[in-house]
């Protein structure tokens, strides 16, 4: 087992890594920029270490500056968390040759999956249903409507090295196709300073259902269930579920079949999630892989019981899975991202100090988070300050835990989402489960 592990990360997450390895008796070794000094994660972990300045890109993004930090501190491993560099191949690579273990699958397996368009040739490869499209890249309008012979619209320009719900344009017919072939292809090569392109068919009222997965050093690779994300806005994820109230045990065990096909495609290491669309028939098609662990991991380990990041260390210190998988999931959960933003104003960011400060807790009730009262959010990262999560045994059971401890939630000083996810909680289509990608669209 490694002594000590560096989080190369910051916010919640760093704190949720943090927490695991204190209970697994190991030492932490927190890193952070000056706009950090305040975060829980710098006071909870062993040792910490100032990166930086708070621009990611001279911090949190800083590769010689992370693996510095590990080298004073003796740190034997990396846990990347989300986001930042948690799916960057080089990061896993120097990690790799610098002697540390990079919590997380290798530098090749991150970057079949991380780019898109060559992921999907990947897991058509093993049988996996993908959502009908290009095969390969499209570079120009011309090869663009080549595709479109055999797909009708609408379709889905999508940026290859695309994330976070960027870089995506849908296009409803062949007379608009040029144009926003040319914007998309600007939009990727601003965003991701890589302007490659694939087209796929635009799959009407879809889910959003992704399966968690989790692979050892030994060729074990196990499922732990579905999360319904369909609860988005602009492609952003507000509300997450487990399990999905569109699937059944039969679907689950063959959407858990093609997950762990994907896996296997590429010899996966580490915790990852197989993203699909499913649409209203019960088809399910491929979209793409993550090789980390998700923002709404928890609702996973609260119907399995199974600490997900403790798997992840445990899987790169080289221990095997346990034989004959993980439990089924039992009961239900529920997960709301509790951003600082004004949901009146458009989801505006709201950061600024916190003046109040009072969150929920009892019977099934988990929040994740690094600020207090008296902390001030920082302007320069993402608005996320708090995961709500519920776990009870029915879904109408952990829909009414979640309206009581969203109530009990008080926030003051900054603007918030919890009304929001107030009303979407007490909307009827929610709670009769009936809902897909587009429901914020039409929401009152
Ligand atoms: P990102 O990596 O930016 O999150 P994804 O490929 O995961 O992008 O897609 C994000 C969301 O965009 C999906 O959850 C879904 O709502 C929508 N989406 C993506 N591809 C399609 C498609 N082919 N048809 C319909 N919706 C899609």
């Amino acid at each position: 087992m490694f002594s000590k592990i560096l989080i190369a990360n910051r916010g919640e997450i760093a704190l949720r890594i943090i927490r695991t390895c204190k209970v697994m008796g190991v030492k932490t070794v927190a890193v952070y920029s000056t706009a950090d000094e305040e975060s829980l994660h710098v006071r909870f972990a062993d040792e910490a270490v100032c990166i930086g300045p708070p621009a990611g890109r001279d911090s949190y993004l800083n590769i010689p500056r992370i693996l510095a930090a590990a080298e004073i501190t003796g740190a034997d491993a990396i846990h990347p968390g989300y986001g930042f560099l948690a799916e960057n191949a080089s990061f896993s690579e120097i990690c790799h040759e610098s002697g540390i273990k990079f919590i997380g699958p290798s530098a090749s397996m991150i970057h079949r999956m991380g780019n898109k368009s060559l992921a999907k040739e990947t897991v058509r490869a093993s049988d996996v249903p993908t959502v009908p499209g290009s095969t390969g890249l499209v570079s120009t309008p011309e090869e663009g409507m080549e595709v479109l012979r055999n797909i009708d619209f609408p379709v889905i320009l999508k940026a290859s090295a695309g994330g976070g719900g960027k870089g995506m344009r849908i296009v409803r017919s062949l007379e608009d196709f040029e144009k926003q072939f040319r914007m998309a292809r600007a939009e990727a090569e601003s965003a991701f300073s890589n302007g490659d392109l694939y087209l796929e068919k635009y799959i009407e009222k879809p889910r959003h259902v992704e399966i968690q997965i989790v692979g050892d050093q030994h060729g074990n690779i196990y499922h732990l269930g579905e999360r319904d994300c369909s609860i988005q806005r602009r492609h952003q994820k507000l509300v997450e579920e487990s399990p999905s109230p569109a699937v059944s045990p039969e679907l689950r065990s063959r959407m858990g079949e093609a997950a762990i096909k994907t896996a296997k495609s590429i010899d996966y290491e580490g915790a990852g999630t197989v993203e699909f669309l499913l649409d209203s028939k019960q088809n399910f098609y491929f979209m793409e892989m993550n090789t980390r662990i998700q923002v709404e991991h928890p609702v996973t380990e609260e119907v399995t019981g199974v600490d997900l990041i403790r798997e992840q260390i445990l899987v790169a210190a080289g221990e095997k899975l346990p034989a004959g998988g993980y439990p089924l999931p039992e009961g239900h959960a529920l997960e709301c991202r509790i951003n600082a933003e004004d949901p009146d104003k458009d989801f505006r960011p709201s950061p600024g100090p916190i003046v109040t400060w009072h969150q929920p807790s009892g019977y099934g009730v988990r929040v994740d988070s690094h600020v207090y009262q008296g902390y001030t959010i920082p302007p320069h990262y993402d608005s996320m300050i708090a995961k709500l999560i519920v776990h009870a045994n029915s879904r109408s059971e952990a829909i009414d835990r979640m309206v009581q401890a969203l109530e009990e939630f008080v926030i003051e000083g900054v603007r918030t989402t919890i009304p929001f996810h107030k009303k979407v909680m007490q909307h009827p289509k929610f709670r009769e489960g009936d809902f897909d990608t587009h429901f914020l669209e039409t929401f009152a």
